[in-house]
């Protein structure tokens, strides 16, 4: 059987792979990425919402052919329609942003990736790997043939439904609470308050999660929400259907596409690595488990595995305590943060609809100045005594 040989290969080009690529390509390795995909992001699995700090902080510049939407604002809305607007003219919003056309995105960091001088190849599935005294050996299929691939270094890079970092015996499963279900529609014909704001619904509409909408267009919206299976009854399709049918913005909208997938909101995995193994995105949980959000810690987690892979490939030394390294990055630049805003989601699961109510009207008669998800948090514990007890140390 064919048997290509690479420093390190990357599996899964979503944003975390494609960063993965690009940074151990940039730093001097040699680098395949595959996706099983035959159009790299496509579908899509996302809300497509990133904040501007956070592509600024990777220095990757907006650009007009995946940016759908550029945000002014943000609306929290209560379960009794309570809601509170922030709007960048009044207030500053560091994390507002911009909302993806991620079909587009994603080829754009894989096209980035290539220009470094990574090998992209698409539609190939990796179907298993063993090890061999100096790596693995990867099982490949691409339009109807079988080969191997031979890497120094694999990275997992598969996503919600990874499986690469288990076929290494890296302990990676979730538990049916930290695995929110997603459902999502894009939809046209929206009549939105402002088009120009994102919205979350919090309480019974979504149990375990939040409902939200977030703008592609003045008429255009992903339309959206994610559930925990183990505190409700219903299906997140049922649960989408009754939001659209309810919400004012969504009753008059169509679906042009129905977009499904999970969302791993239980914090960072313990161990990223092992010998000649690394795991990176939502494969390592790398997903903000407050807000569900993942493409820019995907990206950052990649940026830091790239560098630790190619400083590996160059030293010559794949072992678990040489990659371990890259755990560390990224404890401290995204695990601390997400080990309390896993303690914040908790204590928010914990709120009736009606505590959820009276916290949206005391947000109502407060000033801001500057929110972010941070300030948010602390306005809480200053509004609710209930979340000064839980919350008071952490923030
Ligand atoms: C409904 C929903 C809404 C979301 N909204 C947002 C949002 O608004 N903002 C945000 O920041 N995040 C959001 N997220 C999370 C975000 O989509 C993920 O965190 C992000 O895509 C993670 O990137 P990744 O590269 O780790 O994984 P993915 O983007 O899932 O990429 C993994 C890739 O691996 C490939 N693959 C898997 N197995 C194999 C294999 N065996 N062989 C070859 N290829 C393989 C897949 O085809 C895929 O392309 C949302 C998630 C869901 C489910």
């Amino acid at each position: 059987m064919k048997l290509i040989e690479t420093d390190v290969l990357v599996i899964g080009a979503g944003p975390a792979g494609s960063s993965t690529a690009k940074h151990a390509a940039l730093n001097g390795a040699e680098v395949i990425l595959m996706d099983k995909k035959s159009e790299i992001g496509s579908p899509k699995r996302c809300a497509e919402g990133v904040s501007k700090e956070g592509l600024k902080k990777l220095g990757i510049e907006p650009n007009s052919r995946w940016v759908t939407k550029e945000l002014s604002g943000v609306r929290l809305i209560s379960p009794n329609g309570t809601d509170v607007w922030m709007k960048e003219d009044q207030v500053k919003l560091p994390e507002a942003g911009y909302i993806l056309e991620r079909k587009v995105f994603d080829k754009f960091m894989a096209m980035d990736a290539a220009r470094a001088g990574a090998t992209i190849m698409i539609k190939t599935l990796a179907r298993g790997m063993r090890k061999d005294h100096d790596g693995y050996i990867v099982s490949c299929e691409s339009m109807g043939e079988d080969f191997e691939i031979k890497a120094k270094i694999v990275v997992g890079a598969d996503g919600p439904e990874s499986r690469v970092g288990r076929w290494g015996g890296l302990k990676t499963t979730v538990k049916p609470k930290n695995m929110e279900s997603g459902i999502q529609f894009e939809m046209v014909g929206l009549e939105m308050e402002d088009p120009d704001v994102i919205e979350f619904y919090f309480g019974s509409v979504a149990p375990g999660g939040y409902a939200w909408i977030f703008p592609k267009g003045d008429d255009i919206a992903n339309v959206g929400l994610g559930i925990v299976s183990t505190v409700t009854d219903k299906s997140a399709y049922e649960h989408i259907v009754e939001f659209v049918k309810n919400c004012p913005a969504t009753q008059n909208a169509q679906p042009v596409e129905l977009n499904v997938g999970g969302d791993p909101v239980g914090g960072m995995i313990k161990n990223l690595v092992k010998d000649n193994l690394m795991i990176v995105g939502d494969a390592a949980g790398h997903v903000n488990p407050l807000t569900g959000g993942g493409i820019i810690t995907a990206l950052e987690a990649g940026m830091y595995a790239g560098e630790v892979a190619a400083a590996a490939v160059k030293e010559d030394n794949y072992t678990e305590k040489r990659l371990k390294e890259y755990q560390e990055i990224c404890k401290k630049e995204i695990g601390d943060s997400f080990d309390k805003y896993l303690k914040t989601k908790d204590y928010l699961l914990s709120l009736s609809d009606s505590d959820l109510d009276s916290i949206a009207a005391a947000f109502q008669d407060t000033e801001f100045e500057n929110i972010s998800t941070k300030e948010l948090i602390k306005l809480l514990i200053k509004v609710s005594p209930k979340a000064l007890l839980k919350l008071g140390k952490l923030f």
